[in-house]
């Protein structure tokens, strides 16, 4: 199958097969019906989201043999014809490779015969904002006095670059990035026509990579059939993609949050072995941190694109971690991704961002714990008490960093001893003194790894 093959069948031929472009089909059905039909319009989006398409099916509503209408018959010659691209009063024309004066001057001319076919003459101008500053010009001319039954439909994706004095004589419309939800409900209806099964792993990983673009979307799924057949699977598109699975994500991330450096980097390795590069490990990796933070934060709005199994390996990933580690973290890593992608020796930066993103827990740990903690930790040896709540001396704390909350209510309830007595003694001071220097040389050790650090404050 080719990529023509479901763009071009599942195309929408009428404005309610237009999905997610409410707001701007039901305007223009309104329009036809009351018969107050513009001279010029404009759509604006993102690229593979209804622009053209809903241009061919205003087309088809104006020239219809029962037109305008809201709803173009498809039957007729003059639906079948523009459906086919063939229709000889609706002209698609390509603004990035038309984009001179003489190609617009040569529009001006034939504009002002009458439509052929004696409906209305259509100029659908793609990508309009590459024209060049006098074809803008030759255009303004035309608009400024349109001919009578021509009807202009300029579509583009970079609004911005069209001259005011354009813009001012369009009626314009804004389509939107098509939302995952109804991207996956849509591509799974279609597909189930065509015995396609999908599953949900496999439809979440379509729609985010398509990035809200239906035209993308289509083409993966092409793709995706031409390589596994009818029965699409989250594993097959992820090989295609080359998008790191979110198991091994998961493991790396889990590596790191609890501090053991040495197993993310057997994770990396093992990630080399299996195909993925450097590239496609860091990228993945930091939107992985970055749905983990997100789930940290509890600001869930943004990973509902996800599927629920991926949604539930990050709640576990992030079980018990405070958002802050997860902020440094992503922080951390994606500060490095630049080095890691420009730098001489791409591996040996990233083993590096991850090594030290291990040892943000240990760093941090002392951060986020003020002075009051190593008098906790310092009663916590002194009385052996290492029952539950896990009051252990400071290093040990932050190697495993439970969340915020967590900590500080230790801290509260442990700083306040019932028999009111201070557990400052001699002893205690001097522990807390080795604690300190222990301390120091951890955090020193940290900022020699790479020069990654610039977020810890030289004063600690
Ligand atoms: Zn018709």
């Amino acid at each position: 199958m080719s990529y023509l093959v479901f763009a071009r069948k599942w195309r929408p031929q009428t404005f309610s097969d237009v999905i997610a472009q409410e707001h701007v089909t039901k305007t223009l059905r309104n329009a036809i019906e009351s018969e107050r039909i513009g001279h010029a319009y404009l759509f604006t989006g993102p690229r593979g989201v209804g622009k053209t398409t809903t241009a061919r099916i205003l087309a088809k509503a104006l020239n219809c043999v029962n037109g305008p209408t809201p709803d173009p018959c498809m039957e007729c010659d003059a639906c079948a014809r523009i459906a086919a691209g063939g229709h000889l009063d609706v002209l698609e024309i390509d603004g990035a490779s038309n984009r001179g004066i003489d190609e617009i001057r040569d529009l001006r001319e034939k504009a002002r015969y009458s439509a052929a076919e004696g409906g209305y003459k259509i100029y659908i101008i793609d990508e309009v904002h590459m024209l060049t500053r006098e074809a803008f010009n030759a255009l303004l001319k035309i608009l400024e006095e349109p001919p009578d039954k021509v009807i202009f439909i300029f579509a583009t994706t970079e609004p911005r670059k069209v001259p005011a004095t354009i813009l001012s004589r369009c009626q314009r419309f804004d389509f939107r990035r098509i939302p995952s939800s109804i991207m996956g409900k849509y591509i799974s209806e279609e597909a189930g026509k065509e015995d396609i099964t999908i599953d949900s792993d496999a439809l979440s990983l379509v729609c985010r990579a398509s990035g809200g673009s239906m035209r993308d979307a289509l083409s993966i799924m092409d793709q995706l059939v031409s390589f596994t057949g009818k029965e699409i699977k989250g594993g097959s598109v992820s090989k295609l993609l080359g998008l790191v699975e979110a198991d091994l994500l998961a493991d790396i991330s889990t590596a790191i949050l609890h501090s053991h450096g040495a197993r993310a980097l057997d994770l990396v390795e093992e990630a080399l072995v299996r195909g993925y590069s450097i590239e496609e490990l860091i990228d993945a990796l930091i939107g992985f941190l970055r749905n983990l933070l997100l789930s940290a934060t509890g600001a869930s709005g943004g990973i509902t694109d996800l599927s629920d199994s991926e949604i539930a390996l990050i709640q576990q990933t992030v079980a018990g971690v405070s958002d802050v580690h997860v902020l440094n973290i992503l922080r951390l890593v994606g500060g490095a991704s630049d080095q890691i992608r420009t730098g001489a020796s791409p591996r040996i930066s990233l083993e590096a961002a991850l090594m030290t993103a291990s040892k943000l827990g240990i760093a941090f740990g002392f951060e986020d714990l003020p002075a009051v903690v190593e008098t906790v930790a310092v009663s916590a040896v002194k009385t052996n008490d290492i029952s539950e709540p896990r009051v252990v001396p400071a290093t040990d704390t932050v190697t495993e960093p439970g969340s915020n909350a967590d900590t500080k209510k230790i801290i509260h309830t442990e700083s306040m001893p019932s028999n009111g007595a201070s557990v400052k003694t001699d002893e205690n001071n001097e522990i807390a003194e080795k604690d300190e220097s222990e301390k120091e040389k951890e955090i020193s050790i940290i900022r020699s790894v790479s020069g990654l650090f610039d977020m810890i404050p030289e004063n600690r």
